[in-house]
């Protein structure tokens, strides 16, 4: 037994020094079965892929071997609540009890940070000349002045919403890089720098991929040199990449880039250019390629597999994109005259550049192996992407360790990513590696999360990563959720596809919530659903029932978790919250003030979605079923996201309704049923309503005692 499996172990056990300092830590098996697997991995190289269940403790079970084994890591989530928790509380805390000399960093994206360049810039603009507008610049120009780290977070007022956002900090496109006059002041450089010289970085999935796909200008060093990389939430990571490493054109980047040049233009060069006219042309060839997608409700996805996007006028749309490739032509040709000026316009023309290539790759037939897109809402965004990240994931984490200098490196080349993420563990100042982890050799790889799959080989996740000849472990949650929780299918309701299905939906709600006082989810499948069960409730329930109908969108997630984990303690009205989208996951609300998760129907993938329908087709195309292999699967993990909201500690109880029908009668219902915590099955309306008083009198009698 090695060393550091030695230490990992005595830390997790019963009388580590865990159990000692940590209020609350209980051993678990499950916890030290994935910390084992860590270890092994971070002394062999290779890939882990872990599923955790709710519970098990993965966060520790991978830091704790991470941090003891010395060697330089990069720790990447999904979101950035994950990424600020791991960052402020758990490593922290880790580092502590352990009294491991370590350096950690948190690394954002750059629109996180304050670009000074910018900033001084902004004074010139339209937007700073609106009402408040000078006021809010004032207090972030005062701010400047003394914050160390350029956090936006920091500056208490600023939404990110705000207009004044992008003016004050940079994107890959307008950020000057070594050219910048601010360059060595940089905010954004400067957290880079900080993160290098750190031996555990703190990332997210985006940026890790936004270092993959692109090379920033003049910013050399994007990612410290490491041999551990560990990504937890890791069953976003697919969709994440595929996006970062897709092409995209939108018509607000064009505005953006029309919007600059005039700026510039007028700022460093007035007189040289008629930048008014380059300007106004390649705003109106933008806006009138948007006019050619033509009018729709909401924000739609149009297939593109031809010329032009299905639906879409060939007449209209081939010489609105024509136009847009000249006007982007002149453009060019306009910043060329003055590149000289200024680095500004450099950058500019560079700009220009880009969106140009892009356009004409639009006007040219789609890459038969991936898939495009145009995504038409007020705005208009044209996408083309890989149907997954497995090429370029693969090569990736298969590669040995191979030391680069970080200043050559090309993240737009999986070889120079290859050899970015490779590294020297043993380097100065790294705290000392224990037993075999800090040997060369393969690079270790650690995929976690609490859903990747539906089936013992967690195919859904490792083959659209790549990740197919990867070690993979599944660590059942140490709940018992067959005395925690019951499922309920109410086979009374009207199949999924009838009209009427929300309101009988939102009736089955109302009975409930008024029985339980709140203490209700409500996820749906749609943004349709969400707002007819919404206003149901909202005008239906009995007020004396004294429960607060809360909608998604109504408040920022945050706030509405909170609300909702305030339950209906202390005179306050219980909660029903109804939402969509993201609160299938990362809602997490332990205790008496959740216990009944409503699911409206089982999320399948939405129809007609151009990614869904491509990675089908391929599927089809290799002789497999895509139902099978594709749209189910998707819809046992999205539905296993879901009704993981319901238990989230050892003592929560509760029952989660399916209200789709096909879960009971058909066939496939059975293998979405066994991808779900073994839980036990609720026979008709009356047991529910019972079991439901059962939960009432339980929470009233432990809110008493
Ligand atoms: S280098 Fe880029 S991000 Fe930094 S101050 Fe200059 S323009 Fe802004």
């Amino acid at each position: 037994m090695s060393l550091l499996v030695q230490r990992v172990a005595e830390t997790l056990s019963s009388h580590g020094s865990l159990a000692q300092a940590v209020p609350g830590f209980q051993p678990r098996a499950g916890q030290t079965d994935m910390a084992m697997a860590v270890c092994q991995t971070l002394e062999q190289g290779g890939q882990l892929v872990v599923e955790a269940g709710t519970g098990v403790g993965k966060t520790y079970a991978y830091l704790v071997p991470v941090l003891l084994s010395g060697q330089r890591a990069l720790v990447s989530t999904a979101t950035k609540a994950l990424q600020d928790q791991l960052f402020s509380r758990d490593i922290p805390r880790l580092v502590e009890v352990l009294g491991l000399p370590i350096r950690v960093a948190l690394l954002k994206g750059r629109s996180n940070y304050l670009c000074l360049h910018r900033m001084e810039q902004a004074r010139h603009s339209a937007e700073a000349a609106q009402p408040g507008a000078q006021r809010a610049l004032a207090k972030i120009e005062t701010w400047s002045q003394a914050t160390r780290t350029g956090d936006m977070a920091e500056l208490s007022g600023l939404d990110e919403r705000s207009s004044l956002w992008p003016l004050v900090t940079s994107t890959r496109d307008n950020c000057l890089g070594s050219s910048c006059p601010r360059y060595r002041a940089c905010h954004v450089n400067l957290a880079r720098k900080e993160a290098m010289a750190s031996d555990v970085v703190v990332i997210n999935h985006h940026l890790f991929f936004a270092d993959m796909a692109v090379r920033e200008s003049g910013v050399a060093e994007l990612l410290p040199t490491v041999r551990v990389t560990v990504f937890d939430e890791a069953h976003q990571l697919n969709e994440i990449g595929v996006n970062f490493l897709g092409q995209q054109l939108s018509t607000v980047q064009l505005l953006e880039l029309s919007r600059d040049v005039l700026a510039t233009g007028l700022q460093l060069a007035r007189g040289l250019v008629d930048w008014h006219a380059l300007t106004d042309r390649l705003e109106k060839s933008s806006r009138d390629l948007r006019l050619a997608a033509g009018m729709h409700r909401g924000s739609v996805r149009l297939r593109w597999t031809d010329a032009v996007p299905e639906g879409v006028e060939s007449a209209e749309w081939t010489p609105a994109l024509q136009n847009l490739v000249q006007a982007l032509e002149q453009t060019q040709s306009g910043l060329e005259t003055v590149v000289e000026l200024a680095p500004d316009f450099q950058r500019l023309f560079e700009r220009a550049r880009e969106l140009g290539q892009k356009a004409a790759l639009f006007s040219n037939a789609p890459d038969p192996e991936g898939v495009r897109w145009a995504e038409v809402s007020a705005q208009l965004r044209l996408v083309e992407s890989p149907l997954d990240i497995a090429q370029a994931f693969s090569a990736l984490t298969k590669s040995v360790q191979a030391p680069l200098a970080l200043d050559d490196e090309d993240p737009s080349n999986p070889e120079s990513i290859q050899a970015l993420m490779a590294g020297d563990p043993c380097r100065d100042g790294a705290p000392q590696a224990l037993g075999a982890a800090g040997g060369v050799g393969q690079r270790a790889w650690v995929f976690t999360s609490a859903t990747l799959g539906d089936e013992p080989t967690l195919r859904w996740f490792t083959e659209p990563c790549g990740l197919t000849s990867a070690q993979v472990m599944q660590v059942t949650s140490p709940f018992d959720y067959a005395r925690q929780a019951a499922l309920y299918v109410p086979e009374h309701l009207p199949k999924p596809g009838d009209p009427g299905h929300a309101g009988h939906v939102a009736q089955l709600v109302v009975e409930a919530v008024e029985l339980l006082g709140g203490r209700t989810l409500v996820l749906t499948t749609t943004l349709n659903a969400m707002r007819s069960i919404g206003e149901y409730l909202q005008t239906r329930l009995d007020p004396a029932a004294n429960v607060e109908v809360l909608v998604q969108g109504q408040s920022p997630k945050r706030r509405l978790m909170e609300r909702f984990r305030e339950g209906a303690g202390d005179g306050r009205a219980g909660c029903v919250l109804v939402a969509s989208a993201s609160f299938w996951e990362g809602f997490d609300v332990p205790g008496n003030a959740l216990q009944l998760v409503v699911i409206d129907k089982l999320p399948f993938p939405p129809p007609g979605d151009p990614l869904f329908e491509a990675r089908s087709q391929r599927i089809t195309r290799e002789g497999r079923s895509a139902f099978a292999d594709h749209a189910l699967p998707e819809a046992a993990v999205a539905l296993k996201q879901g009704a993981g909201r319901l238990i989230r500690s050892e003592t929560d109880s509760g029952v989660l309704v399916v209200c789709d029908t096909r879960l009971a009668t058909m066939s496939y219902g059975r293998r979405l049923i066994r991808g779900l915590p073994e839980m036990r099955r609720l026979n008709g309306h009356p047991e529910f309503l019972s079991t439901l008083r059962q939960l009432t009198t339980d929470a009233t009698s432990s809110t008493t005692s």
